[in-house]
């Protein structure tokens, strides 16, 4: 069987082989409900605190300030809907970006037909957002800012803490949200000293299971619970908690975390050998890389392949057992309006491709990646 080479960690992580041991041991010998009040239930609530408390650690702040969820949907869903309904008294205008992922804008966009003002900030000519565009857009009556830290289809790092600092200069009652996702565990964070209220994080883009997430919310901030019963995670999301998750997610960030800075300059690496090969043997204009590489995750690469459609050069380099992605694995066959906000074009946007490295990339990888795409262009262009 050839080598698979996965280029796709921005829509998954390949999962770490502790945070699949730890899920599969708990799944089958610590396997109480967490609120039951015998042994195997204090087991169990044993592992969601230690999680709680690994996960507390990666983000700088207290472990009490977790709330697991089912994934980054749900504490994106969280955060939005349960900051508007608890602010609804002060008012209705929200701020956000116009490059959010679904899982933001679309319970944004539920709010707007609701009757809530939206505000959805573009980002400037070089593909930059600025903390003065926040602090002007909020007004008094603004209950909401919701911004993404790194964007999942191009990488491009939005200044989140110095926003949220921008935002409470103008107004201290408005609540900030970040959704985490993409930057976690990859870029630093120290959430205590922050103005950041809350903050969505996901296990399955840093090698946890898929289903598993949370939400930070800081001490003092009060959002309305989305799902009512039992009161789990105190009362802001009820639902017996996934204890072979949530221990999984706690392994996968411990471990993520405790590599972030090598995996940063693997990835920048990375970046670099692609673009060495790729100039070398790809003829310029040929091959293009989105976005202002300053301001990017290294991660992530946006790149448009000249007069070949994404979907194509995607199954092209999968008979070779590559597995990247076109746009965002989310937008599955949707028109990308997060690179239509960055001034692309439909035909530039219909020829990029997200490759996103990992914890198993390797220079190899790489090296086989521009091998093929170079095979590729020419292959296909031939067939048009
Ligand atoms: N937010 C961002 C930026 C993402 O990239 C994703 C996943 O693609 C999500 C939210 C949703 O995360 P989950 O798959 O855990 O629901």
């Amino acid at each position: 069987m050839e080598t698979e080479i996965y280029l796709d960690y921005a829509a998954t992580a390949k999962p770490l082989q502790a945070a699949v041991d730890e899920c599969v041991r708990v799944l089958s010998e610590d396997y109480g409900n967490p609120s039951s009040l015998h042994r195997k239930g204090f087991l169990a609530e044993k592992l969601i605190t230690a999680s709680r408390e690994m996960i507390g650690a990666a983000l700088g702040c207290k472990s009490e300030e977790i709330i697991f969820t089912s994934g980054a949907t749900e504490a994106d869903n969280l955060a939005v809907f349960g900051a508007a309904a608890a602010k609804k008294r002060q008012g209705k205008r929200i701020i956000t970006t116009a490059i959010e992922h679904p899982a933001v804008a679309e319970p944004i966009k539920r709010l707007e037909q609701e009757g809530y003002d939206i505000v959805r900030l573009m980002p400037d000519q070089s593909g930059r957002y600025s903390c003065e565009q926040f602090a002007e857009a909020v007004t008094s009556d603004t209950v909401l800012v919701s911004a993404m830290w790194v964007n999942n289809e191009t990488g491009l790092i939005l200044p989140v803490t110095e926003i949220a600092e921008a935002v409470k200069r103008v107004n201290p009652e408005c609540l900030v949200h970040i959704d985490g996702v993409q930057g976690f565990c990859r870029l630093p964070i120290v959430l205590k000293n922050s103005k950041i209220d809350l903050f969505s994080i996901s296990g399955h883009k840093l090698g946890a299971p898929k289903g598993i997430g949370a939400l930070y919310c800081k001490k003092g901030v009060r959002i309305i619970p989305q799902l009512l019963g039992g009161g789990q995670e105190g009362g802001i999301r009820s639902g017996t908690e996934s204890v072979p998750l949530i221990a999984s997610f706690g392994k996968a960030v411990q471990e993520a975390s405790s590599h972030r800075e090598k995996s940063y300059d693997q990835a920048c690496g990375f970046r670099e050998l692609f673009k060495k090969l790729a100039y070398n043997k790809i003829a310029e204009g040929d091959i293009k890389l989105h976005g202002d590489e300053t301001v990017a995750l290294p991660h992530i690469m946006s790149v448009a392949i000249c007069k070949i459609r994404s979907e194509v050069m995607l199954h092209y380099l999968e008979q070779s057992g590559i597995y990247v992605s076109s746009g965002s694995a989310c937008a599955k066959g949707k028109q990308s309006m997060v690179l239509a906000a960055l001034g692309y074009s439909k035909q530039e946007a219909d020829e990029t491709l997200r490759i996103s490295f990992g914890h198993d990339t390797t220079n190899e990888h790489i090296e086989k990646l521009v091998e093929c795409l170079y095979k590729g262009m020419d292959t296909l262009a031939r067939k048009r």
